[in-house]
């Protein structure tokens, strides 16, 4: 018996337009649409004239919460020669949404997969942030978790790479400031908010003046943040030393530096204490002379 092709198709990000020919020709002839919201499928499929289906195909929810089950069942219909095409809210499936555990399930058990291309924010934002396109690093959206989200931005302060982050317009400006105080308020960045959308923008500054920014303006809607990598000869611990010039420029004391550093970075609180009591020293004795 011949087994269904799994196809992974991306949809609009907003603007109903963003789908191509070859997507809407495959959603109209699956048996099954897995969808992670089969309201925003319907109001796709609508658009296009593609709702209701045509009789004998179905529109299934694929979302977070029944991810594991449903993947299973979506296996064996596959299995039985069913084609099944994988939507999200918007964009590429397994991109910040499910997906990728079908996708896996569905190589492993050998059975033929296909991508059918489109939108994702964070590629469509890269290229609109003007920032280097020729290597990055996509990180989805920052953990919640202070611990965890310092232990992140530590690991990738050094990175030369563009750095993607997803992030909701309710966390965007206390994230802007964390990345200021941890990768330096000099580094450039771009806030890609709403993008395809009526109230499409790109907000371009350092991060010490996006974080203002949005200090005094709400920022709405679905952003993406991109910040350009560390400039090459930035070592962690160059990173780490700029950091400590800064603070006791302001006034702070090696204790209170060490304090705030040694989560950030992922260091002991000693290391940063003794780096930034020499540097303090330095800095003393150059005053004196
Ligand atoms: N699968 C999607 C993709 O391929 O881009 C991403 C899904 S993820 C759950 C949703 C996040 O993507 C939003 O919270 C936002 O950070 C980003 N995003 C989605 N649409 C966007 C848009 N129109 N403008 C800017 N960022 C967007």
């Amino acid at each position: 018996m011949t087994t269904g092709t799994l196809f992974i198709v991306a949809t609009p990000l907003g603007n109903l337009e963003d789908i191509t020919l070859r997507a809407l020709r495959i959603l109209s002839s699956v048996s099954i649409i897995a969808a992670e919201d089969t309201r925003t499928a319907q109001h796709l499929l609508s658009a296009h004239g593609l709702w209701p289906l045509a009789q004998g195909k179905t529109l299934v929810s694929y979302f977070q919460g029944n991810e594991a089950k449903r993947t299973q069942t979506l296996l064996a219909s596959l299995q039985e020669g069913q084609d099944i095409a994988l939507i999200s809210e918007a964009g590429l499936p397994g991109i910040s949404d499910p997906g990728h555990r079908l996708i896996k399930a569905a190589i492993d058990a050998h059975l033929p997969t296909q991508v059918i291309p489109g939108p994702c924010a964070a590629v469509t934002a890269l290229v609109g942030s003007g920032l280097r396109t020729d290597a990055f690093l996509f990180l989805g959206f920052p953990p919640r978790q202070t611990q965890e989200r310092y232990a992140l931005f530590a690991s990738v302060a050094s990175e030369t790479a563009t750095l993607i982050f997803y992030e909701s317009p309710l966390r965007i400006h206390q994230t802007l400031l964390e990345l200021s105080e941890g990768l330096g308020p000099d580094r450039m960045a771009c806030v890609a908010r709403e993008l395809t959308k009526m109230y499409e923008e790109y907000k371009r500054g350092t991060l010490a003046e996006l974080a203002a920014h949005y200090g005094k303006v709400a920022a709405r809607g679905e952003i993406t943040l991109l910040l350009s990598g560390a400039k090459k000869e930035q070592s962690p611990m160059l990173l780490i030393e700029e950091e400590i010039h800064r603070r006791l420029e302001l006034g702070e004391t090696p204790k209170d530096i060490s304090l705030a550093l040694a989560l950030r970075y992922g260091k002991p609180k000693r290391q940063i204490y003794q780096l930034a009591f020499t540097l303090d020293q330095n800095k003393q004795n150059k005053h004196r002379l």
